[in-house]
């Protein structure tokens, strides 16, 4: 299994492996839960503590899971998302 490390810095939720980097913009997160539900590997999990705008937010924590299929960077409504690898 890849090595995941996550982190919260500068706002940005970071979950990345040798393979593939996934942020959250927990700054521009409004906490939808669209990602959560639609990552097709499960990727996200919810975030224990409150954003800036007082909404839980996603976290990247199985990002060793990710599949490069960007449906979540493309379907956040407020382009919160990025996956670069
Ligand atoms: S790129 Fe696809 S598999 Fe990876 S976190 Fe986003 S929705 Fe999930
Ligand atoms: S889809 Fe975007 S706004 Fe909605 S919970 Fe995910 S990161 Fe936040």
């Amino acid at each position: 299994m890849a090595n995941v490390e996550v982190k919260k810095d500068n706002y940005l939720a970071v979950g990345r492996t040798e393979a593939v980097e996934i942020s959250v913009d927990t700054f521009l997160c409004k906490g939808c839960g669209i990602c959560v539900e639609l990552c097709p590997r499960k990727v996200f999990e919810w975030s224990q503590e409150l954003s800036e705008k007082g909404v839980h937010y996603p976290i990247p924590v199985h990002a060793d899971k990710c599949v490069k299929c960007k449906l979540c960077e493309l379907l956040c409504p407020d382009f919160a998302i990025a996956v670069k690898w």
